[in-house]
């Protein structure tokens, strides 16, 4: 279903609300070939209500001839920035970089980053945007999730599918995915809503049993059959099952990149106003499935690269899997029993109430 410009306009004014924007400030919108045009009308129509200083900068597509898929995360590495100094200049020199075109996972990012630039990534469709509006209670829940995991060594994810993987902490930060960028220098993703982390370099180890309503991204199925993916010091070693495991295999073959299979970020999903169902509705190529990744109590982890958190892989493949019923400790101590998320009832009762935008 459609939304209107006004109701997209009061979305977007809110995320910048919330990411802080002062009139007079530079905000760059970053677009593409997929950029959506609503999304990019509203956005511009915000920020320059909001009195800041509009720029636009519209660059060609790359990497389409290597992937399988249209789906903006399924091929990682060179960008449009990539040898590209006047754009990169042009962002640096910009408060807020809206990325409605998809940097995530490169070098240039970083760069960007580093001088105090913030980025906010927005490119699901308008009435995802509308209905995830971020809110500062999102924020606090995430940020009292992430520090769960600041404190642990140890996170241990278990299912009755039989799922047992154990995953050393400590070498990376534990990453609040809220989204909105009320910091200097912060990236965020409108819509999300969960935490992550990366589990230490060689140091994750046991089982994952993909179960039935499970998912794959980015090709945006439900698990019809399970899916057992032995994990050894860091790496997926065996993927087994019927049709779907054999899809997978073939899919990341095709990167011809053992890092492929090394394990990724590990978290969980915190946003109540996210749906595990939505991706039923949809299809593949009209969204990046950020509903499936933030769903309330769900267990996501994922196969590639770690360079987004400061580690030195940088992988073109990149799966994510988030599950249903799984339990996470952290060092002994639950974060999730079966999907469900055991933290303060305050904090996920203010993040069940929707905001009024
Ligand atoms: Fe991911």
């Amino acid at each position: 279903m459609s939304v209107s410009d006004t109701d997209l306009i009061r979305a977007w004014k809110q995320v910048l609300s919330l990411s802080r924007l002062e009139a007079g400030q530079v905000v760059t919108v970053l677009t593409g070939a997929d950029t959506h045009p609503q999304t990019l009308r509203c956005a511009l129509a915000a920020a320059g209500a909001m009195g800041a200083r509009v720029n636009r900068l519209d660059l060609p597509p790359v990497n389409a001839e290597k992937s399988l898929s249209r789906d903006a995360l399924a091929y990682l590495g060179a960008t449009p920035l990539t040898g590209n100094p006047a754009a990169i200049a042009a962002l640096k020199a910009s408060d807020l970089v809206l990325d409605l075109m998809t940097l995530l996972f490169s070098p240039e990012q970083h760069e960007i980053l580093q001088t105090g630039a913030k980025i906010l990534l927005a490119i699901e469709p308008p009435e995802v945007l509308c209905r995830l509006v971020p809110t500062e209670a999102d924020r606090d829940r995430v940020r009292a999730a992430s520090r769960l995991i600041e404190d642990a060594r140890e996170m241990r994810i278990t299912s009755a599918a039989g799922t047992d993987l154990r995953c050393r902490l400590g070498s990376f930060p534990a990453i609040c995915e809220y989204g909105f960028v009320d910091e200097p220098g912060r990236w965020d993703h409108w819509p999300s809503g969960f935490v992550l982390t990366w589990p230490d370099e060689g140091e994750s180890n046991g089982r994952v049993v993909l179960d039935r309503g499970d998912i794959l991204l980015p090709l945006k199925d439900y698990v019809t059959e399970p899916i057992e993916l032995t994990v050894e010091k860091g790496y997926v070693t065996r993927i087994a099952g019927g049709l779907q495991a054999d899809i997978l295999r073939e899919y990341m073959a095709s990167y011809e990149d053992p890092e492929a299979y090394a394990v990724s970020h590990i978290g969980w999903g915190l946003q109540p106003r996210a749906h595990w169902s939505m991706l039923a509705h949809y299809d593949k190529e009209a969204h990046i499935g950020m509903d499936a990744r933030a769903f309330e109590g769900n267990f996501l982890w994922s196969m590639g690269p770690n360079n987004e958190a400061g580690g030195s892989r940088t992988t073109a493949c990149h799966i994510d899997i988030p599950m249903r019923n799984c339990s996470v400790a952290l060092d002994g101590r639950p974060a999730v029993i079966e999907g469900v998320v055991q933290d303060e009832p305050g904090l996920a009762r203010a993040a069940r109430r929707k905001e009024a935008v």
